[in-house]
């Protein structure tokens, strides 16, 4: 059984990114640069932010915060946004999920100029990832993407089931993993809280990427001898037994099921990681415009 380490993979890419700016900057090209907007002062939305922005700091990107109050207007935030989308200098930018209650969240990425957006969220990067044409694809299932590629794991032919079927995470896995592409291929059965008899599928399943938010869903009875399991979830349950009194926990009973499995990632560690490598390989590729030239 392998472990699939997505902090290794992560700071692989991170370092190779760095490579890219160095050899930029000794040519005297364009540094790549990164805006994030963040609009109110939700705790964990300021930590992502936070993490972002440092993360572009170590590959040598140029990064912008653009920090709005809480009682911003959706319109003030939409003129925001046409200002981001004119600006030569800003090679991608992200507006930083959850926005306040009065903001339509559908409008804001509508409003996303299509070549800026590095999150992959606007309609029109998600129907390009369908039609497999050029596009920014959205950070965790473009990070799963990367640990499949960089592990060698063989997917075509494969039967994969994808457990969840949210916008960020199952929807676009089950389009990726089906794509005439390598890793893809695969013949997909997307499950989700109306599907009966799950077990039926997971126990033939090759593979299995879980996103649903239930800690330690899938269990060994569930799966078959050397699968490949990708486990997305993470939630935070109370603990005795750590200093912050509680501890991060996947959809996966990691325990016996990498008992089984030949390729697993672990929570945490495995796929949260892969977050920001993969909003650097968009920037990255909006900085050489590579999706829309
Ligand atoms: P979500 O939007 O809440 O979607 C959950 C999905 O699971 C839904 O499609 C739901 O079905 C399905 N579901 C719920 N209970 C089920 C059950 N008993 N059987 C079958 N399907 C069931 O969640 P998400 O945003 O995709 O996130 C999923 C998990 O991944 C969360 O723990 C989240 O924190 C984590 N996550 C991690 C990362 C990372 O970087 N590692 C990134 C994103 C999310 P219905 O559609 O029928 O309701």
């Amino acid at each position: 059984m392998t472990i699939i380490d997505g902090k290794k993979i992560s700071t692989d890419i991170q370092d190779e990114i760095a490579i890219e700016v160095k050899s930029i900057i000794t040519n005297n090209g364009r540094i790549p640069h990164l805006a994030a907007v963040l609009v109110g002062n939700d705790g964990a939305s300021e930590t992502y932010v936070a993490a972002k922005v440092k993360a572009c700091e170590c590959v040598g990107f140029k990064s912008t915060l653009v920090r709005m109050p809480a009682t911003t207007t959706e319109q003030e935030l939409l003129s925001k946004l046409d200002e981001l989308n004119a600006d030569d200098d800003i090679d991608g930018y992200i507006v930083q999920s959850p926005l306040p209650k009065h903001i339509d969240e559908y409008k804001v990425i509508e409003a996303i100029a299509p070549e800026k957006d590095v999150d992959g969220f606007h309609p029109q990067s998600v129907g390009r990832m369908a039609l497999n044409l050029p596009t920014y694809l959205p950070a965790t299932p473009y990070g799963i993407v990367q640990l499949l590629e960089r592990y060698k794991i063989e997917t075509s032919g494969k039967h994969c089931v994808v457990l969840g079927r949210s916008h960020i995470v199952g929807s676009p896995m089950s389009i990726l993993m089906a794509r005439n592409e390598v890793p893809g291929n695969c013949t997909v059965t997307l499950c989700h809280s109306r599907t009966s008899n799950l077990k039926e599928f997971t126990l033939k399943a090759d593979i299995i990427i879980v996103a649903l938010g239930k800690p330690e869903f899938l269990t060994a009875d569930m799966v078959k001898e050397g699968v490949v399991v990708i486990d997305v979830g993470i939630t935070r349950v109370p603990s005795d037994k750590t200093k912050t009194g509680f501890k991060l926990l996947g959809d996966v009973k990691y325990d016996e099921v990498s008992a089984k499995a030949s390729f697993i990632t672990p929570v945490p560690g495995g796929v949260g990681p892969m977050t920001i490598a993969s909003l650097l390989l968009n920037t990255m590729k909006a900085s050489r415009k590579e999706v829309y030239n």
